[in-house]
């Protein structure tokens, strides 16, 4: 009876390992290995990908010994960055961005250029810093040997996800990425935090599928440095090209940019690869145009200056909130205003004057 049991315990096979011990003994030593900050300067400044991507995490991290670290590691790249074409990349989600940075990425390197691909996608709990990172996205580019693909920085405040994508972007040109995209999805606030990181703009627009349908604010068409409408193949090429006229129509009405560069549309196929050349060919005027006039260090000066403003903003902020007095007084006065007790105005100074 109790051999038919379903109680009954069979003697089991011995079974291998399932991870031999010398694999776990070496993935341990790895993860053991401490980088000095010289280790990481030196593998950084020698093209050392699995440096400069441990280097990122460090940027990326919140413990506060790892922010020491990095910012030395930061501090020490500096003098080896800014050398890059710096391209931030925007349009709504399904417009194609991913599609298009794989094949024109792949132009990019198939010219010998070195690049690199970070994004900013601060807004979206939803994707909890997916952009870039799925699997599935950008196949040949992320094995090509000449690209280096970082997905974005998980979670945090614009202002906090902007630092470190911007150090990010600081280390990949210390390691020698002369180019460099900046993904963000053309829905939020990040593309003015992208725009104020990148030498040029572009928009990325679906063909007939009017502004308001795409998300696509009047502000941020004004920021684009180049308009590409994409997905310009079969049925949709006719449409693509009236669209194409429609922008450059449209552009016509917004002031002339400060380095005198006329905005340009162009549209794509990124599936077929054409039409690539062109929004490279816009690309390479556009830096020749800003660099004669003197307009790129003029811009990344004034890009840092407000990167430091930032900062210094997001920093009080940090410190106010963080203050054991704001802590303790904060409901007590915000309950005081909702009573009518205090006006807004008296509670916030009496707030700040805990600082
Ligand atoms: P993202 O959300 O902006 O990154 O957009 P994706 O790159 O993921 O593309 C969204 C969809 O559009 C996918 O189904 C792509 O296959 C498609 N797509 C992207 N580029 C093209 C193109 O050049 N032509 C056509 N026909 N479809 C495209």
């Amino acid at each position: 009876m109790l051999e038919y049991s379903a109680l009954n315990v069979n003697k089991g096979i011995e079974q291998p390992p399932s991870t031999s011990n010398s694999a776990i003994e070496r993935f341990k030593a790895v993860k053991r290995k401490k980088y000095s900050l010289e280790d990481y300067v030196n593998g950084i400044l020698s093209g050392d990908r699995i440096i400069l991507s441990q280097a990122i995490t460090l940027v990326e991290s919140l413990l506060p010994e790892h922010q020491v670290l990095a910012q030395e590691i930061v501090g020490k790249c500096i003098p080896h960055s800014g050398k890059s074409l710096r391209i931030g990349i925007t349009g709504v989600p399904g417009v194609g961005k991913s599609t298009f940075i794989e094949s024109f990425g792949k132009l990019i390197t198939s010219e010998g250029r070195k690049l690199a691909v970070l994004a900013i996608d601060p807004s979206s709990e939803r994707s909890k810093g997916s952009i870039l990172g799925d699997k599935t996205r950008m196949e040949e580019l992320s094995i090509d040997p000449n690209a280096f693909i970082r997905p974005s920085p998980t979670a945090g405040s614009l202002g906090g996800v902007a630092r470190k994508t911007h150090e990010s972007l600081i280390l990949c040109e210390a390691a020698g990425f002369d180019t460099i995209f900046i993904e963000t999805v053309g829905v939020g606030q990040s593309e003015t935090t992208v725009h104020s990181m990148v030498d040029i703009f572009l928009l990325l627009m679906l063909a007939g599928a009017g502004d308001e349908l795409q998300g696509i604010k009047r502000g941020i068409m004004e920021m684009a440095d180049a308009i590409v409408i994409t997905k310009a193949d079969g049925n949709n090429k006719e449409k693509a090209e009236i669209a194409k006229q429609q922008y450059i129509n449209a552009l016509h009405l917004f002031p002339k940019t400060e380095s005198g560069w006329i905005p340009q549309v162009t549209t794509c196929s990124s599936l077929n690869a054409i039409g690539l050349t062109a929004v490279w060919k816009i690309v390479s005027d556009f830096f020749e145009h800003v660099t004669k006039k003197d307009f790129l260090s003029l811009k990344r000066s004034r890009q840092a200056k407000q990167r430091m403003h930032e900062t210094i903003q997001e920093g009080l902020k940090t410190n106010f909130y963080n203050n054991s007095n704001v802590k303790k007084h904060l409901e007590e006065l915000e309950n005081k205003v909702l009573r009518g007790e205090i006006s807004s105005f008296a509670a916030a100074n009496e707030l700040l004057s805990f600082l």
